[in-house]
């Protein structure tokens, strides 16, 4: 495949943009090469700027939980914009939205709207830290909450990939709040909050890590951590921001059966548009401003353009939640396919997934926290994504990120791709 334009256009982009690109983890920094320019996307494909055809296993980093371009959600886009873009005042389908999350999603009564996973995080955070009268928090090694201050201490996904975990700009002072513990390491968690009892004011988690690869919960673990907090008073957060709307309709709460405090949301309840959202019980909602003293506020947060890509999508995935065991299958296939072709050519490897969520890691011992994660061998990731990527196949550009399935690709383009693998595996 060509990729002229998209180099052509990368080298204009550096000129005005750092590092060409508006988030870090898009400039290929991990692999080498120069970033794709997309120029359009329908259903499971992208059209690059060079006219390529990729087969989408990004898919805007999880929120095309249905494809590019899903008619019923541009279509409430469109819709809505004729109508005015942005008001800064309420509106109906803020409640409409609201409605729907809350009957979705199980133990939350009231959500707050934000822009991006990050707000949501951030908020999420100072609730929880306003609630509790606590300052400290607890966070895990390789687990990513967005960019702000006290998330940017071993943070997993571009943090990783641009080997600067904690990030020049974050205060001594907010560092020292965040406390780090090992993913899936019960023990680890437990004694920290007994060496720092009575201060910590919650433990944030992905419930399904999604930013050093895919790394699900050993059994046990979510359920540990919920009684380590009510013994403690501590509130659990799930940042649902990757597993939200894609896991099930209630996400890895329902999936897993474990209640979180405070849940935050991200890429698919905003159906392609930048939204976010945070959750919880009535309770701790009501200490947000302007109900309580938490203060927490957007210009363009509730953007009506935003809530009717959100609407229109929590209502396909609500109306249709066969959805959700269609790409869980063909997260499956794909699975399967790849590790019986990377097995068949004596490639050391891991596949992580669970339900949508899938990546690989070339690396022999199992894949369950930070440290095993950067044991994978990132020169053989490296020629695994330049040659997918040269048989039209775009995976994400790292080995600390998750692939999403799409319900839009077709049994034949897995086909294409476990093809692909396989004539890509004698070259590893
Ligand atoms: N939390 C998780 C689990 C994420 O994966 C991300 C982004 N990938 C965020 C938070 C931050 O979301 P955003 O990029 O929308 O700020």
């Amino acid at each position: 495949m060509i990729y002229q334009r998209s180099s052509a256009l990368f080298a204009e982009a550096q000129k005005v943009i750092p590092g060409g690109v508006n988030s870090p983890v898009r400039a290929f920094k991990a692999v080498g090469g120069d970033p794709i320019f997309v120029k359009e996307a329908k259903g499971a494909y992208l059209f690059d700027e060079d006219g390529n055809r990729l087969i989408d296993y990004i898919n805007s980093w999880g929120p095309m939980i249905l494809g590019h371009a899903y008619p019923p959600v541009v279509d409430a886009v469109v819709q809505k914009a004729k109508k005015g873009t942005s008001f800064g005042m309420p509106t109906e389908i803020e409640i409409k939205i609201a409605e729907l999350a809350v009957a979705m999603v199980p133990n939350i009564d009231k959500i707050r709207f934000v822009n991006s996973g990050t707000e949501a995080c951030m908020s999420a955070v100072r609730l929880a830290r306003g609630y509790t009268g606590r300052d400290k928090i607890i966070k895990f090694a390789g687990c990513y909450h967005g960019h702000s201050d006290s998330f940017l201490i071993q943070a997993g996904s571009g943090a990783v990939t641009f080997g600067s975990p904690n990030s020049p700009g974050v205060t001594q002072g907010t560092a020292k709040d965040t406390l780090l513990a090992r993913y899936n390491d019960l023990e680890h968690v437990e004694s920290i909050v007994n060496s720092n009892k009575g201060e910590i004011a919650c433990i944030i988690i992905e419930p399904v890590a999604g930013n050093m690869g895919c790394i699900p919960p050993v059994p046990g673990f979510l359920e540990g951590l919920r009684t380590l907090c009510d013994a403690h008073d501590i509130l659990l957060i799930f940042d649902e921001v990757m597993t939200g709307f894609r896991l099930a309709q209630g996400g890895a709460q329902e999936l897993l059966g474990v209640d979180a405090d405070i849940v935050t949301f991200g890429k698919v309840i905003g159906g392609g548009l930048p939204v976010g959202a945070f959750a919880a019980r009535e309770e701790i909602m009501n200490h947000l401003a302007p109900l309580g003293p938490v203060y927490q506020a957007g210009t363009l947060s509730g953007n009506p353009l935003a809530m009717a890509a959100g609407l229109a999508m929590l209502t396909e995935l609500h109306t249709q939640p066969e959805i959700f065991k269609s790409i869980e299958e063909k997260t499956a296939y794909l699975h399967k396919g790849m590790a019986e072709v990377l097995t068949a050519k004596g490639i050391v490897h891991t596949i992580n997934r669970l339900g949508s969520m899938i990546s690989v890691h070339f690396a022999e011992d199992k894949v369950v926290d930070f440290d095993t994660a950067a044991n994978g061998n990132n020169d053989t990731f490296k020629k695994f994504f330049h040659g997918m990527l040269e048989r039209g196949i775009y995976i994400a550009p790292s080995a600390f990120e998750t692939w999403f399935i799409t319900d839009a690709l077709s049994y034949e383009d897995l086909d294409e791709t476990i093809k692909a693998v396989e004539s890509i595996a004698n070259h590893l």
